[in-house]
């Protein structure tokens, strides 16, 4: 859950008192570890990009600063909440309503699946603060119902889901119809390259926040190759002739596969340990440990990592068998720490696993490019 930080408190950003009875009446005491650093950056007025995971508070860290910047004596919408459905805007609209119920701010929700007489009717109240999703809010701001141009503020959360391709158009619209230098606060738990390309083309010198604990692939060099599955234990032949492996570990999505495939690798010749999610923890830790010892050059895995593979002397891993999620792939492949050192990840691709390829590549905003005849000696 939210994660207290010592020392911030929400009096130390010199907000209007009423948004400060707002906060502390909805039982926030002090700023969450996100909202610690978007608050004080979206009051500066620079664009932000926040990375945190679900449940740190990432709402109010982009509703406070918006808050203050809301000049309830003036008549126009200053403030555009996007999110991806209705749901959300809602709740995001509720969150607005009760952290600004001092200020009189007011709030409006806009959404697809409504009627858009009503929204039409409703923005001819004051409207400070528009929550809703990008389709609907266009379709008024196109019709002239919406008047953006002095809204100098626009919050996209969830922008992973928002952003995906074929809603930038829309979005590229509708900040055409901001103002011209407006602030852009983006909020998101991943950021696949739908996010990148966005932020890349329409946001302006973005202060980065990230605080996921995250693992990376950076320094990877990343490779698939397209095998039947009776040939997948040939090609592994193959690479261990070609490849200069300092040690290498083999993942599997079964324990079965995983023994079995080391009884083959034992039987090509090759020395391997195996390790995997049925073993006692004694074991696991015992093979593990002999292993970043160097007693042997190949490991056959299964899932059972919780962080990457942090052993440096390992300068390849080979998923065998393809993993499901973009998220196994990640805990396989990716390493923790910011100085990594370099490797190779091959993966064996079966026609099945074609599809996920593609996905996780897309979810995870990297290139796992084909194999290429020979491999560079000085990527791993
Ligand atoms: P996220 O958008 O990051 O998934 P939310 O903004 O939905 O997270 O917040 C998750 C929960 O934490 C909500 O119930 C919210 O009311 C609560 N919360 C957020 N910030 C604080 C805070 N500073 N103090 C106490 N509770 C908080
Ligand atoms: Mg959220």
């Amino acid at each position: 859950d939210v994660t207290m930080t010592k020392g911030q408190d929400f009096s130390d950003y010199f907000l209007k008192r009423e948004l400060l009875m707002g906060i502390y009446e909805k039982g926030f005491e002090k700023p969450s570890p996100v909202q610690e650093e978007a608050i004080p950056i979206l009051l500066s007025g620079r664009n932000v990009l926040a990375r945190a995971k679900n449940g740190t508070g990432k709402t109010a860290a982009f509703i406070i600063p918006c808050l203050e910047k809301t000049d309830v004596t003036k008549q126009h919408i200053q403030v555009l909440m996007l999110v991806p459905t209705r749901e959300l805007a809602l709740q995001t609209s509720s969150i607005v309503k009760e952290m600004g119920k001092h200020m009189n701010v007011q709030c409006m929700v806009s959404t697809g699946g409504t009627t858009l007489k009503d929204d039409i009717m409703r923005l001819y109240n004051v409207v400070h603060v528009l929550v809703g999703t990008p389709g609907r809010i266009l379709d008024l701001a196109d019709k002239g119902v919406a008047d953006l141009s002095k809204c100098h503020t626009v919050i996209m959360d969830e922008a992973d889901k928002l952003l995906s391709p074929e809603f930038q158009p829309i979005l590229e619209r509708l900040l055409a119809h901001c103002m011209p230098n407006r602030q852009i606060g983006l909020f998101s738990a991943t950021f696949p390259v739908a996010v990148k390309t966005f932020k890349d083309k329409h946001i302006e010198n973005p202060y980065e926040i990230n605080l996921m604990d995250e693992l990376t692939l950076r320094g990877i060099t990343q490779y698939y190759a397209f095998v039947e599955e009776r040939q997948k234990v040939h090609c592994l032949n193959t690479l261990f002739s070609k490849l200069e492996i300092n040690q290498s570990i083999i993942f599997c999505n079964s324990v079965n596969r995983v023994e079995l495939l080391a009884k083959k690798i034992t039987e090509l010749g090759y020395s391997c340990f195996y390790i995997h999610a049925k073993m006692q923890q004694s074991h696991r830790n015992r093979v593990f440990h002999e292993f970043r010892n160097g007693g042997t050059r190949h490991l056959v895995s299964s899932d059972l990592f919780t962080r990457g593979i942090d052993i440096q002397s390992v300068n390849v891993v080979i998923n065998f068998d393809f993993p499901k999620t973009a998220e196994t792939y990640l805990h396989r492949i990716g390493r923790s720490g910011r100085f990594g050192h370099l490797g190779l990840a091959i993966n064996l691709i079966t026609y099945d696993d074609r599809f996920n390829l593609f996905r996780i590549e897309q979810e995870l905003g990297t290139e796992i490019k084909p194999i290429p005849r020979d491999i560079d000696r000085s990527l791993y």
